[in-house]
């Protein structure tokens, strides 16, 4: 048997996560003793607290590590859906809400539920390097609607309108956004929805950042304008990003009870329940009273962003939007005269910082960089970038 012919015709043209892998690599060189600034990591630098990771301790001694319910355990349930009403102003009962192995899970099995052969989805570009995977995988088309920096990179109502047609299910909406900190208003999401409910297309909200938000900017969920918008939208969030749990694999989606029950139908037949020591942390960290954990952890990157910002404005060969939130600077970096393949390699290879080609995103003239670094980290990074950037273009 030849060997192209030993796997499904699904998986070939589905390639590896590059955010994931040149992350490991980053990381591997570290231990290997090598100096690498990684500016490349999706994930918060700092520790899961030690009150949740006390929780998952406790949870392995106390004996709880066997099956449970598949959609999650019913405390750790009724604490995403106070988190939903408290947060958000959504009302979701346990019955709606699943958790799964990490938010990229709940955006998969949303995807799976949702989507038919040919159906089309629609994701703005730049886009989270899963999102387009995913679609090909549940045998969807991705269709993607070009964003412009001038406009903060989001899809504008006009644009999303034109690119519907039969065959359009699904909206991917993403704020604050990855790569591009895009965050949407209250009244450009108000838009959006009037368009998605007039067309019935499904929203799956994906709102993995909402902590992560700047200048006093607050975070909107789509869900919440009308009734109409909440029956179509899945709203998908998780405890990676927020409580630096990315390790834990713990993500949750909420939807109508309809799609809610398809998800729990698929999960009982392909992954069961999320890790039950990592379900107990989950508890613990959504028990946390508020306020004073998120606000220390967003003014510790907001001031990153600034300092970064700063930098990078000074980098004629370089330019940034400002994002506002999230934890990436997406920035053209077409004056050098470097695909962002290229540039990324040399950067690593030369200087020992690793980024994302900006490719990985579907925008080849653009890298991306993350700031969830010390602040040493970020200022020996950005001393290399301009020393980079000195040797390179005109
Ligand atoms: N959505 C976006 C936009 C992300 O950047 C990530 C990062 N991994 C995820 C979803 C998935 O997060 P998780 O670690 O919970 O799977
Ligand atoms: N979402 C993060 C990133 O974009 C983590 C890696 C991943 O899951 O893609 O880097």
């Amino acid at each position: 048997m030849r060997i192209d012919t030993r796997l499904a015709e699904r998986l070939k043209e589905v390639r590896h996560s590059s955010t994931l892998l040149i992350t490991s690599k980053a990381k591997k060189l570290k231990s290997e003793g090598f100096d690498i600034v990684n500016l490349a990591a999706g994930e918060p630098d700092f520790d899961t607290p030690d009150f949740v990771k006390a929780a998952g301790i406790e949870a392995i001694k106390s004996g709880f590590t066997k099956y449970t319910p598949t959609t999650g355990i019913p405390e750790l349930k009724e604490l995403i859906s106070e988190k939903f009403k408290k947060d958000n102003r959504l009302e979701y009962g346990p019955n709606q809400i699943v958790v799964s192995c990490g938010a990229k899970h709940s955006i998969f099995n949303a995807l799976f539920v949702l989507v038919n052969p040919k159906d089309e989805v629609l994701i703005p570009q730049p886009y989270w390097v899963s999102y387009p995977e995913m679609v090909n995988l549940c045998s969807g088309l991705p269709r993607f609607i070009k964003t412009l920096p001038e406009n903060d990179f989001k899809v504008t109502p006009r644009q999303l309108k034109e690119q519907l047609n039969s065959k359009t299910k699904v909206f991917i909406l993403n704020s604050p956004s990855n790569p591009t900190g895009c965050v949407y208003t209250e009244d450009e999401l108000r838009e959006i929805a009037g368009i998605c409910v007039e067309n019935k297309i499904f929203v799956i909200s994906d709102e993995i950042y909402e902590k992560l938000i700047y200048d006093g900017l607050k975070h909107i969920s789509i869900a919440g304008f009308n009734k109409d918008i909440y029956d179509l939208t899945i709203t998908i969030n998780g405890l990676s990003k927020s409580y630096s749990m990315t390790g834990w694999r713990i993500g949750y989606l909420a939807a109508a009870p309809d799609i809610a029950e398809a998800v729990s139908r698929l999960q009982d037949h392909s992954t069961s329940n999320p890790n039950s020591i990592a379900q107990k942390a989950a508890v613990a960290a959504l028990s946390y009273p508020g306020g004073d954990f998120f606000s220390k952890v967003v003014y510790e990157f907001q001031n990153r962003r600034d300092y970064c910002m700063e930098r990078l404005t000074k980098m004629a060969k370089i330019k940034a939007v400002k994002p506002k939130g999230a934890f990436y600077i997406f920035c053209d970096i077409s004056k050098t005269g470097l695909k962002s393949s290229v540039f990324a390699e040399r950067l690593l290879g030369e200087k020992y910082v690793s980024l994302i080609p900006g490719d990985s995103f579907g925008m080849a003239n653009y890298i991306r960089m993350s700031f969830a670094a010390s602040m040493e980290q970020l200022k020996k990074g950005m001393d290399r970038l301009r020393g980079f950037l000195e040797g390179v273009g005109q």
